[in-house]
């Protein structure tokens, strides 16, 4: 047969189903939900919509590559715009700084606001594309755990040049004797929060974050975040993937070493491969419970997860753009109760999303549509009902004090997503949203590969595997499974 499952619906998932298409395979992706997209789907609450999860879109070529891999127009299905600011950032002082796309609007408006010089903005994103062209392609584009990926001269050259790169300091003493400004520093380190780590934990390479952001571009959906979602699923379905929803996969089938098919409630579905877009930690514990688990993957440290409110505000906000921070006072304490004590803390850095300053239709006139969202510990049991209520207060106390407003008065449609939710909607170990932290120096080569050894004819995609979290990187992992997933034979 050359028939293959995928397990999940996730943007991995999604983008798996598609090259395996491609290859000639037919495919059946198997979701639990009544939905796709996972983490990337959206949710309505009366007049407002909201993207659900993720809200700044960076590489758009990778989505485009699934496009032109099946011999399609994106524009036929997909339609993105780039955005001209990466962010607005406020601190409770009352610096504003608005974060410019273009390098010399950026370097201009650093050196308003700042008393500092603002090339040293611009130095650390040439630095970024450096680390970049040195190591981008073979972390993020290979698999790191196939040899033959090391032997090749470029390799061999950047990791001859490692000093270079900071893998022997912290990416915030990276930020700090780069940047010096502490402000300039807390604006890079947030960059570690990216995949879901700590800025004085993850080590230095993670400098290349913000290369995706400020030298490549901050880009947004002309019909918001889930259009990811669903014009990858219009395609695979135009390429004869079968989607069927309120399917839970209960185990994979293993016969000699080999996997044949997988159990679903109430059918046995036989295949030649399958791909698991579940959490790599479930998909051991819940759908492998026979195999022996690589226990030091597994145990690794969970990256952040979040507490999200979705605010429907009666009022708009001239002085606020598609992404904008509130910075904490003290970003060294919020990343420690975070990561150690593993709660949260009096004083988040809030972000906030307002999709609707792109996107009119997303809010009623005069209103727009708030993503809340503070950074949160991954799920351990935690009184999350006490937390919301002190998130809650906490996040509207900060807002009226920059923004000099009664937030709370303009909230006239809530829902909330927690670490608890998270996990139970998308079946994410711990509710974390970009698999394992990277807070180690080693955390990169303790990610799951994409496939199994010993174990013929399964792979692994999704933010908890090789190379990480996040729509892109989610995205490449789909693309290096593929590498290794052989092309179906014609005779
Ligand atoms: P997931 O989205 O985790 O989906 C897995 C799917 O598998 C789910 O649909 C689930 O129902 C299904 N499933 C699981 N088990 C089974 C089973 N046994 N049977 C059948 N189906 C099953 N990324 C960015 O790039 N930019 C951002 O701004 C950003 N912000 C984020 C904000 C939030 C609040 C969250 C939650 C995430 C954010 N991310 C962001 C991260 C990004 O959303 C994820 O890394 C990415 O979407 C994960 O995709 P995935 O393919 O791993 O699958």
């Amino acid at each position: 047969t050359s028939k293959a499952i995928v397990i999940g619906s996730g943007i991995a998932g999604i983008a798996t189903s598609i090259r395996l298409a491609v290859k000639g395979y037919q495919v059946l992706v198997l979701e639990k939900n009544n939905y796709p997209g996972g983490k990337l789907s959206e949710i309505t609450l009366g007049n407002y919509r909201f993207d659900a999860g993720p809200s700044l879109f960076t590489m758009p070529h990778f989505v485009e590559e699934l496009f032109a891999l099946a011999s399609k127009k994106t524009n036929d299905f997909f339609e993105y715009d780039a955005h001209d600011t990466c962010c607005h950032y406020f601190w409770e002082d009352g610096t504003f700084l608005k974060a410019h796309s273009n390098h010399q609007e950026i370097e201009n408006e650093v050196e308003n606001v700042f008393p500092t010089n603002g090339k040293l903005f611009t130095k650390k994103l040439k630095k970024a594309a450096f680390i970049n062209e040195q190591v981008g392609d073979l972390f993020l584009k290979n698999s790191l755990h196939d040899v033959r990926n090391f032997l090749n001269f470029k390799t061999l050259k950047a990791l001859s040049n490692s000093w270079k790169l900071d893998l022997q300091t912290t990416y915030h003493a990276s930020n700090k004797k780069d940047l010096k400004n502490s402000k300039l520093v807390q604006l890079f380190d947030r960059f570690a929060t990216y995949n879901g780590s700590n800025p004085y934990k993850t080590p230095g390479i993670m400098s290349i974050i913000p290369h995706f952001e400020h030298n490549v571009g901050t880009f947004f959906p002309k019909k918001g975040m889930v259009s990811i979602t669903n014009s990858l699923v219009q395609l695979a379905e135009s390429l004869g993937v079968q989607f069927q929803y309120n399917t839970i996969v209960e185990e994979i089938l293993v016969e000699n070493e080999a996997v044949i098919g997988v159990k679903t409630a109430n059918k046995i579905e036989n295949s030649a491969i399958v791909v698991s877009n579940m959490d790599v930690y479930f998909t051991y514990q819940k759908l492998l419970p026979n195999q022996k688990a690589p226990k030091k993957i597994l145990c690794q440290e969970r990256s952040s997860s979040a507490i999200i409110f979705y605010w429907g505000i009666k009022s708009e906000f001239p002085n606020l753009d598609l992404h904008n921070i509130f910075f904490s006072k003290d970003y060294k304490t919020e990343f420690e109760t975070i990561f150690d004590k593993k709660t949260i803390f009096d004083d988040p850095t809030v972000y906030v999303h307002i999709s609707s300053k792109c996107l009119s239709n997303d809010a009623p006139k005069g209103a727009e549509n708030w993503f809340v969202m503070i950074n949160a510990p991954s799920n351990s049991g935690q009184n999350w009902d006490e937390l919301i209520a002190k998130a809650r207060k906490v996040i509207i106390q900060k807002i009226n004090k920059i923004l000099q407003i009664d937030i709370e008065k303009l909230i006239e449609e809530e829902s909330i997503l927690d670490p608890r939710s998270i996990e139970m909607k998308t079946a994410s170990y711990q509710g974390s949203l970009y698999g394992t932290s990277s807070n180690s120096k080693f955390a990169a080569f303790l990610r799951h590969p994409n496939f199994k050894k010993g174990l013929k004819n399964l792979y692994f995609v999704g933010g908890s595997v090789h190379p990480g979290g996040g729509i892109p990187l989610c995205l490449l992992s789909a693309k290096i499974a593929d590498q290794y997933i052989p092309t179906v034979s014609k005779s």
